[in-house]
């Protein structure tokens, strides 16, 4: 038997060992080995069984680690295709369908000692003071965790070890699972009735599911699976559609995942979904995958679901190779986030991975959004998804009313740019009379967005990047949001021949919000709440928790509060320049800035009294900001739709991005210039494919780095990525030039 095995050196091939006869029965796809590899022993995963191989003298596996292996073969198939669309190594696409918690040989469960009582026979053995005082704990108690029980009874691990030699208890390894959530107390849930819109949408899904099933039984699994489109708006009640469809997929016996952006996997919308499933018929665990969970606890969560216990996973991006088997449905909650995109190799779309897998193994997807994609809704149109509409609130309450506020007749008048429109202003004070809350939302952290000298035009710049720094007032520094780079912020101009006095801070960014309500309301509780002031993970649940008991009159915040948060007394949200992100040199500024708006304004109101939302703009009559505030999204869509065909942008074509970097600047141009003929040479002929660039990057230096970019658009995507990938491997480049490869990016800096 030989097994071939992908290596997590990066080699970019697969490498055949044979296993010896003590292991066969334990080496399987997916299982986990130690081989050698030189003179070293290396990690790898099985990834196919063979009988031959076209190699001789092959050596052998040295081990096997775990007892179970952790990829299923599905999943391995996901890894390699992710490998081959996204144009990485088939390790680098391994690494991310396996955690490395879950990959390294050290982690374990985490065991440890229990005291247990024995039953006694015959007469009870003589105790001293001490040895009585720690029986009767243990007798108390009957099964106590070692530490426990050292620290009830002030004693020591030798006095408890004297009450095991007489034979009175046993002190054993027990395997303790490491719960996150084991400080919560979860309260069940019954399902809610649902109105005439969930229940049209929930009995679609339901009926995907059941056709499956069907087909699944009489064995004539063609494996058509559905994908639907959910859209509804804030509060329609999507949360609970996905519930009674989860509901559904369990009484198949099948598993589902669940992906929610990490930002909104708080302990709130894990605890609806822990809840609904902690009882009942439909019991089962609920594992819960992300960023913030130490590697043991994930360790854990991992085998939770290998071990098919929990059969329902919520996870954020990486949660979409969770080896639920077998998988019934698939949840993309706010599927239009761009943080489902990882950014680093393998630059993979983990909403475009669930289609993907859906199809694959026969699982229902379920894509929902307030503001769907275009991606998204293009194929809705062409037929591919098919479209469920929520468009009023669960709880009958109105769309808030959203005014646009025209902050050019409002500098005029004031004679200067204002933070706050009169409106906005009298507004807040409304709100603090009667005692209810406000949001203020502003894209941009620091107090202001540049330094420039009025006299000689001079504006500050990071000496490692190609942006202006940022103004931060408290700390009386420059920094660049790029690199980190920071400098005291100067009295005088810094330019040698004028060092003026009266440099300018342009622009406004929080803080300065901040400081510009504390004049504004003395009285009045006010916190900020961006990457500045969060200096801890802690910090976000604890203001958050002190806005929810009404400790907080105004938060004021970045898109960190933008974001899937109910807050029942929020009746007004302040949007400042709510243009800063229209003139993003990205084709997707316009959806951005429409997204934007439609969450921010989607927090007011969500209690008994009317929302209101005050947009102040420089630019009010964009359609962004107008299809916003008239709740519109199809209005948005068809004209946004109408900009795309004409570019011929996604969702009309897909973007190959190749950005190449290096600090000499020519040798990265010269490179670039290269590529480009190459690629002209080699795709020839093809007979829908752009190609532009080199240019600059639109962030032209980052980090010291030059950047150059080319842009290759095409309808056939999967046949281009797999050219750039063998093109791109065969190449030889400079020493100090690389390139990354983007295919479907989200952000063309
Ligand atoms: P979404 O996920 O679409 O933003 P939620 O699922 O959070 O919406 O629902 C918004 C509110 O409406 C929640 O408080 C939820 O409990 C309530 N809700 C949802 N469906 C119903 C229903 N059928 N009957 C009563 N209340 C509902
Ligand atoms: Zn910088």
């Amino acid at each position: 038997m030989i097994a071939r095995v992908t290596l997590e050196i990066a080699l970019r091939r697969e490498f055949d060992y044979l296993v010896p006869s003590e292991l066969e029965g334990q080496v399987e796809v997916g299982t986990r080995v130690k081989v050698p590899f030189g003179p070293r022993q290396v990690m790898g995963v099985v990834t196919a069984v063979v009988d031959e191989s076209p190699h001789t003298n092959l050596r052998a596996i040295a081990k096997v680690i775990g007892r179970q292996s952790l990829v299923t073969p599905k999943v391995l198939q996901l890894a390699r295709w992710i490998g081959e669309y996204y144009c990485c190594a088939p390790e680098t696409a391994l690494k991310s369908v396996l955690p490395e918690a879950v990959r390294k040989e050290q982690e374990g469960w985490r065991e440890r000692l229990v005291v247990r009582l024995l039953q006694i026979h015959g007469e009870m053995p003589k105790l001293t003071k001490r040895q009585q005082d720690l029986w009767n704990i243990i007798e108390e108690w009957r099964e106590i965790p070692l530490q426990k029980l050292i620290e009830l009874a002030g004693t020591t691990g030798d006095t408890v070890r004297r009450l095991e030699d007489k034979g009175l208890i046993v002190i054993e390894n027990q395997i303790s699972e490491r719960d996150p959530y084991e400080h919560e107390n979860i309260l069940p849930t019954e399902k809610l009735v649902l109105n005439v819109e969930q229940t049209t949408a929930l009995a679609a899904i339901n009926g995907a599911l059941d056709k499956l099933n069907e087909e699944g039984r009489t064995k004539n699994a063609e494996g058509k699976a559905d994908t639907f489109l959910l859209h509804g708006v804030t509060g329609s009640g999507k949360t609970e559609v996905y519930l009674q469809a989860l509901a559904h997929t369990l009484e198949q016996g099948k598993g589902a995942i669940v992906l929610v952006p990490e930002i909104s996997l708080t302990p709130q919308t894990v605890e609806r979904f822990k809840a609904r499933f902690s009882s009942g018929k439909c019991q089962t665990l609920v594992a819960v995958l992300h960023s913030h969970l130490s590697s043991g606890e994930r360790h854990d969560e991992w085998h939770k679901i290998r071990q098919g216990r929990a059969r329902i996973v919520i996870g954020a991006r990486s949660a979409i190779f969770a080896p639920v088997e077998p998988l019934g449905l698939i949840i993309v909650d706010e599927e239009h986030e761009y943080s489902y995109k990882q950014e680093e190799s393998p630059r993979y779309h983990a909403r475009d991975v669930a289609v993907y897998r859906g199809q694959k193994e026969g699982a229902v997807v379920v894509l929902g959004s307030a503001t769907p994609s275009m991606e998204s809704y293009y194929n809705v149109k062409r037929g591919k998804y098919q479209l469920l509409e929520m468009p009023t609130r669960a709880d009958d309450k109105q769309m808030p009313v959203v005014r646009v506020i025209d902050m050019r007749s409002e500098a005029k008048k004031e004679k200067g740019i204002p933070v706050f429109s009169n409106r906005l202003k009298e507004a807040m004070h409304q709100r603090l009379e009667k005692k209810e809350q406000t949001i203020l939302f502003l894209n941009r952290r620091g107090y202001s967005s540049s330094l420039q000298c009025p006299k000689c035009g001079y504006v500050a710049e990071c000496p490692n990047c190609s942006v202006s720094l940022t103004y931060h007032r408290r700390a009386q520094e420059l920094r660049c949001h790029t690199c980190g780079h920071f400098a005291p912020a100067p009295v005088r101009c810094p330019n040698n021949e004028c060092r003026d006095p009266a440099i300018r801070y342009a622009g406004l960014g929080t803080e300065r919000v901040e400081e510009t309500l504390v004049k504004l309301f003395p009285k009045a509780v006010i916190r900020r709440m961006d990457s500045d002031t969060l200096k801890r993970k802690e910090d976000y649940r604890t203001i958050l928790g002190e806005f929810r008991r009404g400790k907080i009159d105004i938060l004021v915040g970045t898109q960190m509060i933008a974001k899937g948060l109910h807050f029942p007394n929020v009746t007004l949200v302040g949007i400042i320049h709510a243009d800063l992100g229209l003139h993003m040199p990205d084709f997707r500024a316009g959806e951005r800035t429409f997204q934007l708006l439609t969450q921010v304004s989607g927090r007011a109101g969500r209690g008994d009294v009317e929302g209101e939302v005050v947009v102040q703009a420089f630019t009010p009559f964009h359609p962004a900001i107008q299809y916003a505030r008239r709740h519109d999204y199809v209005g948005f869509y068809e004209q946004e739709i109408e900009f795309r065909e004409q570019l011929k942008y996604p969702p009309l074509t897909r973007v190959a991005l190749l950005t190449m970097k290096g600090r000499n600047e020519d040798k990265v141009k010269f490179s670039a210039d290269h590529l480009r003929n190459e690629l002209e040479k080699r795709l020839k002929g093809w007979p829908d494919l752009v190609i532009a660039g080199p240019a600059a990057a639109p962030l032209a230096r980052a980090e010291t780095f030059y950047r150059y970019q080319i842009m290759l658009r095409t309808r056939a995507m999967s046949k281009l990525s797999k050219i750039l990938a063998e093109m791109l491997m065969a190449q030889e480049w400079p020493d100090d030039v690389t390139v990354a490869t983007d295919i479907d990016p989200v952000d063309l800096i």
